[in-house]
């Protein structure tokens, strides 16, 4: 964890298999699973008690709209403040100073269009076979992460909505 991996399969799954164990409320997973074998794990767990997934919902965002995300993120370089700004959509006020605390800003050295296509390719070796996965179950949903964050919001209330 300490070099920003992620923890493997068999450790996550023992900590949310433990954690359900004795569970009795619905339970709500946000990032889990987020591989196929994790994925696959839960749903052994969840059929040998006879319980189902109400819903599954996969936000999508386009890679063209995570990417201009990436690139147009500037940090500032106060490691006290480190408050994040995007040139595009929440620029500070005055170019290239912190609104906060008036460090200049800075961009990460891997917030660049190419590191961000090689992290696409490592996520979507991981996300594809896990969408794969859902997409074919009826209560699988996708919701369009394009747009404002109120708008997302609203979305997933429907649909939760509709469960009840
Ligand atoms: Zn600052």
């Amino acid at each position: 964890m300490a070099d920003g991996k992620l923890v493997d399969d068999d450790t996550v799954n023992g900590i949310v298999l433990a954690r359900l164990q004795d569970e009795t409320m619905d339970v709500l997973f946000d990032g889990y699973p987020r591989t196929l074998q994790q994925a696959e794990t839960l749903g052994t767990f969840l059929s040998s008690r006879g319980i189902g997934l109400g819903l599954v919902v996969n936000i999508e965002v386009p890679e063209a709209t995570l990417e201009a995300r990436v690139v147009d993120r500037m940090v500032c370089s106060n490691k006290h403040c480190g408050f994040i700004y995007n040139l595009k959509t929440a620029p500070p006020h005055v170019e290239g100073v912190c609104d906060l605390c008036n460090s200049s800003l800075k961009q990460r050295s891997d917030d660049t269009s190419e590191a961000f296509k090689g992290r696409m390719v490592e996520f979507n070796a991981t996300y594809l076979p896990l969408r794969a996965y859902y997409e074919g179950m009826p209560n699988y949903r996708n919701v369009d992460g394009d747009r404002e964050p109120d708008d997302i919001h609203d979305a997933l209330v429907q649909l939760f909505e509709e469960q009840v």
